[in-house]
């Protein structure tokens, strides 16, 4: 049936699905190393404060804070953390989004909407920058990384930006990126400030807790630019979806006009506090994280020629099939379809596997089902 009042462009995109190159959905139990999350659940005494908090003090007929006031001042004072004494960011420096995605389609409308402007994403990346861009009828100009280090190719970012059919008004960088888990060169950051104040330069910080790295304090001194983070991953939280993005009170105001009211409900402010008052205690899982990823990274790389593996500054690791040993393509679908039916669900994004680093239980069977994978699929 087709409903003649809905836009047409509609008719050619998919709803988006997490999971959706799965076939073996008939599985009941696998290891879930598909969308970079923290492997551990939050620690039961936080579950029952919070719920003590909807018992005592939520009341569930009231809409929620709509200006988040108490949850940026806490996101200010932990963000203020990294930074030295003299950059503080206060709560005017904060806006909090339903996920970080409802902020990347804050952005989009303040900046892009109503033939304003285009986007610029380097690929492989996050796929939701063009996925939103795209449902709201913004143009998505896209640059390739360099094949081996998927670093920027800048010269051809430049150009592609001077090309463009409408003037690029927001470059989105995840740092690190995802799916190659690569941090910002000095050369592609020098690159990004360079660019004129008529673009936004938006940092996508979402691993910032795995790669220990920011750009708040450029953020802090530049109008066009804004780093985003979330609470999905290191933190433990992608069930409540609460992101949060730093920028001068100038764009946080822009952004707050253009938000749904209630955009975040009472229990994932909660949540997002307690959360950073315990900041420590859900962190302290960081660095068995970061050891794992090393453990695995260095493992995969014994396994053989097959298989490269790059450096990750993230939560996950990004490898690919050597291209020479037949069909690239074929091989890698064949790799995640065997995963897959043994139990370990990967991404398949970009040409490669992504794969997140889970428990070390998780750890190991990924690198057995890796093992049994690459002897099935060897050419
Ligand atoms: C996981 C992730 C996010 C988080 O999105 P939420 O909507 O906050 O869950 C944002 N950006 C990137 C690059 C991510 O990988």
């Amino acid at each position: 049936m087709s409903l003649p009042y809905l836009r047409p462009e509609l008719a050619a995109f998919t709803a988006y699905s997490p999971h959706a190159e799965d076939s073996q959905g008939e599985l009941r139990e696998f290891d879930q190393l598909d969308t970079n999350e923290c492997p551990y659940d939050l620690p039961v005494p936080l579950k029952e404060k919070l719920a003590w908090l909807y018992q005592q003090e939520i009341r569930a007929n009231r809409y929620p804070d709509g200006s988040h006031g108490s949850l940026k001042a806490a996101i200010a004072d932990y963000v203020s953390e990294a930074l030295t004494a003299q950059t503080a960011v206060t709560a005017d420096h904060i806006t909090v989004g339903n996920g970080s995605d409802e902020l990347i389609r804050s952005i989009l409308i303040a900046a892009c909407l109503g033939n304003h402007g285009s986007v610029l994403v380097a690929n492989p990346t996050f796929s939701m920058y063009a996925i939103l861009a795209k449902t709201l009828g913004i143009p998505v100009i896209v640059t390739e990384r360099d094949p081996e280090t998927f670093a920027l190719d800048l010269p051809t970012a430049t150009q592609a930006i001077a090309e463009a059919s409408q003037p690029v008004r927001v470059v989105f960088m995840v740092h690190p990126n995802s799916p190659t888990a690569n941090a910002l060169t000095a050369a592609e950051l020098d690159w990004l400030k360079q660019l004129p104040e008529t673009t936004l330069v938006v940092i996508d910080e979402a691993y910032f807790e795995f790669s220990q790295q920011t750009t708040v304090a450029e953020c802090l001194s530049h109008s066009n630019w804004i780093v985003l983070r979330t609470f999905s991953k290191a933190f433990r939280l992608a069930a409540h979806r609460v992101g949060y993005g730093i920028a001068c009170p100038e764009l946080i105001w822009a952004l707050e006009k253009v938000r749904l009211p209630y955009n975040l409900p009472s229990l994932s402010q909660a949540i997002a506090r307690l959360a950073l008052d315990h900041r420590q205690e859900l962190l302290a899982r960081v660095p068995e994280i970061l050891s794992e990823r090393q453990l695995l990274t260095a493992a995969i790389q014994v396994l053989g020629a097959n298989l490269q593996v790059w450096p990750s500054q993230a939560n996950f690791l990004y490898l690919r099939p050597q291209v020479g040993n037949g069909d690239a393509q074929h091989q890698l679908q064949s790799l995640h379809r065997h995963l897959a039916r043994m139990g370990t669900r990967v991404r398949q994004t970009g040409g490669g596997l992504r794969i997140t680093i889970g428990t070390p239980a998780e750890n190991q069977r990924t690198l057995a089902h890796l093992k049994s994978a690459l002897a099935m699929t060897a050419p």
